[in-house]
């Protein structure tokens, strides 16, 4: 990568000083393309007010999920516990069904389905930009298990899968949408997954009316 490409790269990263800016990074998993999703998704995105400045079809390979996913012990925990509570909660016996109950071991598990579902089909990758964008596409994606999803959330809406049902199935929970959770997060993932011209930079014909520049007096 050249000096010029580098800095390209960054700009597209920068979570602008302006916070009407903030740039978050999803993907529309395999299930939303199929299930003719993207187009609702996408609606419920730009009716908030959030602005999408970039949106690709892609088949991800193999490689380009497995280092998409964290790896560190504290997500497959993470994961792996997530998977042992929604057990717990429904009486079933995680070490019958999964042969383990040690939520790091389920982790890899579960991440090994994960990369299965992710190159099972073509995905949308999206670049949503808005006030607090990364909150707020988190907030309009719903739980990651869409069986407690609320309602008028994307996974709540449109989905009732549990880690319970996926993992008897040996697969990951389909919930139609990934998005980033934290700046880092956002950060690390444009930058990974989204090239400069990949950015697009246009004025919304609502931007003055619903965010005007200066109060009036
Ligand atoms: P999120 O996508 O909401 O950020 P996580 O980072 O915890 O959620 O998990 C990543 C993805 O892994 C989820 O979106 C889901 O598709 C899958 N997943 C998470 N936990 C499980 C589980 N227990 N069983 C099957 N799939 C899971």
């Amino acid at each position: 990568m050249t000096k010029q490409q580098a800095g390209a790269k960054l700009q597209i990263n920068i979570q602008q000083a302006n916070i009407k800016e903030e740039r978050t990074f999803v993907l529309l998993k395999p299930d939303a393309v199929q299930r003719g999703l993207v187009g609702e998704i996408v609606d419920r995105f730009e009716r908030r007010g959030l602005k999408i400045i970039g949106l690709k079809m892609i088949h991800a390979s193999r490689e380009q999920i497995d280092a998409h996913y964290p790896i560190s012990d504290a997500w497959l925990t993470r994961v792996g516990e997530k998977t042992l509570s929604t057990y717990e909660k429904y009486n079933m016996d995680a070490k019958a069904e999964l042969g383990t109950n040690d939520p790091k071991k389920i982790g890899v598990m579960v991440r090994g389905w994960l990369v299965d579902f992710m190159t099972s089909g073509p995905m949308v990758k999206i670049v949503v930009q808005g006030i607090h964008a990364i909150d707020m596409v988190r907030k309009l994606a719903g739980n990651t298990i869409p069986a407690f999803a609320e309602m008028g959330t994307i996974r709540g809406d449109y989905s009732v899968d549990s880690a319970a049902s996926a993992n008897r199935d040996h697969r990951a929970i389909y919930n139609l949408i990934h998005a980033s959770e934290t700046i880092e997060e956002a950060t690390h993932e444009l930058d990974y997954w989204m090239s400069p011209e990949d950015i697009f930079t246009y004025k919304r014909s609502d931007d003055e009316v619903a965010f005007p520049s200066k109060r009036s007096e």
